[in-house]
């Protein structure tokens, strides 16, 4: 698994600098990687976000073999800086083998940023990707906690600890997910919850779950699914319209109840920063 905690050199790098916004006075180009910011170092695009809040900011900035100060001075909330997304080396991905694994059905031959099986929870974030909890340490819980990267998506799939464990492919982590989002719960990050229905092992849980509204995300309709008798995941072919239907109506719900939380805006692969 890719450490989360220092991907890559860290930093991040300028995508695009607009003319004669901030970024462009205080001298930032196109290929520049901004790796501190007041003397906080950045891992990431996350920590620019987080630590580029001030009216006046120190840059440290690596060009080419040099490193270079700059001073970044706010006139409003757009700096006219675009950042690099993450790239896939610096993703967290997963140690998961789920049983219905929507990377191991891809077909061969597509683009391999399609096979990354990320579990990030800065993508999360930053994007909406759908992460498992299983591999996050202790750290990086806190620095959810500290940064208050809410909200988060979360696949559930089940609550049931051997469940669960047997539906991720029984991976080398094994964690109760409970305890994991009451923790973040109390911290104040709210979670968007989906389960994969997968009737003959979760079915049950998955209604117990959406009864208590803790899970409001549908399952993957049956099209994304491959038809193979010899598969669990064969069994989303049998789910009725009506429990779709109900799970939707659940999600435009929540989805309304949660109108104003926080997000970055993503053109193509960058990420715009927009605070
Ligand atoms: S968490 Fe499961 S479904 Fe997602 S990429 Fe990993 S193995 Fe596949």
């Amino acid at each position: 698994m890719t450490s989360c905690a220092e991907p890559g050199p860290g930093g991040v790098v300028v995508a695009a600098v607009r003319e004669r916004s901030p970024a462009a006075r205080a001298g930032l180009r196109s290929g520049d990687r901004i790796v501190a910011i007041n003397g906080a170092r950045l891992r990431d695009v996350i920590d620019f976000h987080f630590h580029a809040g001030l009216a006046r900011l120190r840059l440290s900035v690596e060009r080419g073999e040099r490193t270079r100060r700059a001073v970044l001075r706010r006139t409003g909330p757009d700096l006219g800086l675009e950042l690099e997304a993450p790239r896939p080396g610096d993703i967290d991905t997963c140690s998961n083998k789920c049983v219905f694994c929507f990377i191991h059905q891809l077909p061969r031959g597509m683009r391999k940023s399609l096979y990354v099986k990320d579990d990030d929870f800065r993508l999360s974030f930053l994007h909406g990707n759908y992460i498992t909890l299983t591999d996050l340490d202790d750290a990086e819980l806190a620095r959810i906690e500290e940064q208050r990267l809410s909200p988060l998506y979360v696949s559930v799939h089940a609550t049931d600890p051997d469940l669960r464990h047997r539906l991720l492919g029984q991976p080398r982590m094994r964690r109760e997910i409970l305890p994991v989002m009451e923790r973040l719960a109390k911290a104040g990050i709210v979670m968007h919850a989906q389960i994969v229905l997968v009737p003959d092992w979760n079915a049950e849980q998955a209604n117990d779950l959406l009864a208590k509204r803790m899970v409001h995300e549908p399952a993957m309709p049956p099209r994304h699914v491959r038809r193979d008798r010899t598969d669990p995941a064969h069994n989303f072919l049998q789910l009725r319209r009506g429990e779709l239907f109900d799970q939707r109506r659940i999600v435009r719900q929540q989805r309304h109840q949660h109108r104003g939380a926080p997000t970055l805006a993503t053109r193509g692969k960058r990420t715009v920063i927009n605070d």
